[in-house]
């Protein structure tokens, strides 16, 4: 469904990222792990059409889209949830979630839409008209999700679902990545935590300085000398 080759990201002198090779299939989860400045963000923005890229390729649904801006990403099904989720803090849940379906649904699409949200996160429900802001962390990750999935997407790229959440909140959250993709959503999630990305996903990537070093199933990535001391604190 998403092919990424050879993929090349600048920022002025910096090369964030110089070679990254990805694929991710119709309804599989699969992870970008690697540590802190690895250039996973900068991978998922990329694909989103938020980051100019400066080689390599970018396919989807066969076509190519490499440099396609963000708002034609998100047109042909590519929904992102960045990192640290940047909800709209003073717009309440009702209206972070109208923006998210804004540019694709007309208005009664959108009431549609919103109201299959509330029934799939039961929370945004109970905090419909408070401000994004009095949220909790977790709750703040439910909305951006939710706020994703307005636009109908057919893949999401999950930037660090995880960040600065208590243990149980995690665990919420990924049993929700777990029931997207049981509903049909394709998902490439970007995790620090590689223990609990290798635990949901079907296949890994692992980036290092800007470059995939290492690909393959979960299980087999969980079980990998070079995963483990690097990453599982074998
Ligand atoms: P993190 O989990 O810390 O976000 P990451 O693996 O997602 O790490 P990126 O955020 O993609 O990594 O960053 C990759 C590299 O690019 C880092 O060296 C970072 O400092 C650099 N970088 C990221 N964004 C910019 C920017 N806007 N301008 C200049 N350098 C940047």
């Amino acid at each position: 469904m998403l092919k990424v080759e050879a993929l090349r990201i600048r920022y002025g002198e910096v090369e964030a990222v110089r070679r990254v090779d990805l694929a991710v299939g119709r309804g599989e989860i699969v992870a970008l792990v690697g540590a802190n400045g690895a250039g996973k963000s900068s991978t998922l923005g990329a694909i989103a059409g938020l980051i100019p890229v400066s080689g390599g390729k970018v396919t989807f649904d066969g076509r190519d889209m490499t440099g396609a801006a963000a708002e034609t990403m998100s047109r042909s099904g590519i929904a992102l949830v960045p990192e640290g989720r940047r909800i709209f803090a003073s717009l309440t849940v009702a209206e972070n979630l109208r923006l998210g379906g804004a540019m694709h649904l007309n208005a009664s699409e959108a009431k549609a839409r919103e109201e299959e949200m509330v029934e799939l996160f039961p929370i945004l429900k109970t905090y419909y008209r408070v401000k994004g802001g009095n949220l909790s962390g977790g709750e703040q990750q439910m909305l951006a999700i939710a706020r994703a999935l307005m636009s109908k997407p057919r893949m999401i790229l999950l930037d660090e679902p995880s960040l600065g959440l208590a243990p149980q909140m995690i665990d919420t959250v990924f049993d929700l990545i777990a029931n997207l993709q049981a509903s049909g959503l394709t998902v490439l999630l970007v995790e620090q935590n590689v223990a609990l990305a290798l635990e949901i996903a079907d296949r890994a990537t692992v980036l290092a300085n800007g470059e995939a070093v290492l690909a393959g199933t979960a299980k087999e990535l969980a079980s990998s000398e070079l995963v483990r001391q690097a990453y599982l604190g074998a």
